[in-house]
């Protein structure tokens, strides 16, 4: 390992906060010494509680996740803040990204914020969420909120991320709510009608209240009883509440063995994509372009080329 990584290392488990966004830049950059940073730190992770925050635009996400890491802090615990941004192909070094409601917890070291945008890669947000994620883990954070609206696939894999899932509705928002009834539904483990104090809550939350009795139905093996909670982010209403349910499913997923399931589940989608990016960028690299000229010429198919790819990489690694 380069001391530079070493070093970088030491101190973010030592939790200084300028060694940790280092370390996110590094492996979003997908600079060597990113995956040098992992492999150190990797031992000291598996404690932090990931919970995903989600729900169509507007919702108050963000008013949102504010008023749960002022009730977090105010529990004494530590909290650090992935605020993806599906429309900017920027991450952000900034720490404050576009987030001006977070400035108040800005000279807190006990929270971190950071943004991430996409970066245009397909499941390159998702990476970006569990690295980053890993590092705050190692520094020693009790909770990370992953915070992002919820469409698209690579926002519900950022969502499969999660031990819990919190889902943000509003009043006045019927196809969003479809949307989230189409997506994200089964996800959820915390609903929320956010935006109580707006016309509308009562038809909001009976909506709710139908699609999570439907959901029973669908998932009648499922133990968790899924709380429907009100909240007035704006003024912070309702924040204890959420905080005591999430604390709650985190307790019920350790009694059911579904804390070590899910993080077991999520050990192997992080192989298995971080090995599709690698075992691809290989392959191509081994044939060149040549294979791909003939499919594009008509020599060859598609099929029959990505199986001949795939029969050199072994070929090559294990030589007669
Ligand atoms: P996001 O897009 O889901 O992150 O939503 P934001 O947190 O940016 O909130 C969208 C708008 O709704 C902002 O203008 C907030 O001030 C407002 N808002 C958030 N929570 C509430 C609430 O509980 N009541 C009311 N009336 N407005 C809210």
């Amino acid at each position: 390992m380069s001391q530079a990584a070493a070093d970088i290392a030491a101190r973010l488990l030592a939790g200084e906060t300028a060694a940790g966004a280092r370390a996110i830049r590094w492996l979003d950059d997908r600079d060597p010494r990113g995956s040098e940073v992992l492999s150190a730190i990797y031992p000291h992770t598996g404690r932090i509680h990931v919970v995903g925050v989600t729900g169509p635009p507007g919702a108050g996400k963000s008013t949102m996740t504010d008023m749960l890491v002022a009730e977090w802090r105010a529990r004494g615990r530590t909290v650090a803040v992935i605020a993806v941004d599906p429309s900017s192909p920027f991450t952000g070094g900034a720490i404050l990204g576009d987030r001006v409601r977070m400035a108040r917890h800005a000279l807190d070291p006990g929270v971190f914020i950071r943004s991430l945008g996409t970066r245009g890669q397909a499941g390159g947000l998702s990476r970006s969420t569990h690295d980053a994620a890993l590092v705050f883990d190692a520094m020693g954070f009790d909770v990370v909120i992953v915070e992002t609206v919820g469409v698209g696939q690579d926002e519900i894999d950022v969502v499969n991320l999660a031990h819990t899932t919190v889902i943000a509705v509003v009043p006045g928002l019927g196809d969003e709510i479809q949307a989230v009834k189409a997506g994200l539904m089964e996800a959820g483990d915390v609903f929320v009608v956010n935006k109580a104090d707006r016309e509308g809550y009562e038809a909001a939350h009976r909506q709710m209240e139908m699609m999570l009795h439907l959901r029973a139905l669908a998932l009648p093996d499922a133990a968790w009883p899924v709380p429907l909670l009100r909240a007035v982010a704006l003024t912070g209403q309702g924040g204890a509440e959420i905080i005591d349910a999430i604390e709650g499913h985190r307790a019920w997923l350790e009694e059911a063995g579904e804390f070590a399931r899910r993080g077991a589940l999520r050990a192997r989608e992080q192989v298995a994509a971080l090995l599709h990016e690698e075992l691809r960028a290989r392959a191509l690299a081994l044939t060149g372009d040549d294979i791909v000229a003939a499919v594009a010429a008509r020599r060859l198919d598609p099929h029959t080329a990505a199986r001949q790819i795939a029969a050199s990489l072994t070929e090559r690694n294990h030589p007669a």
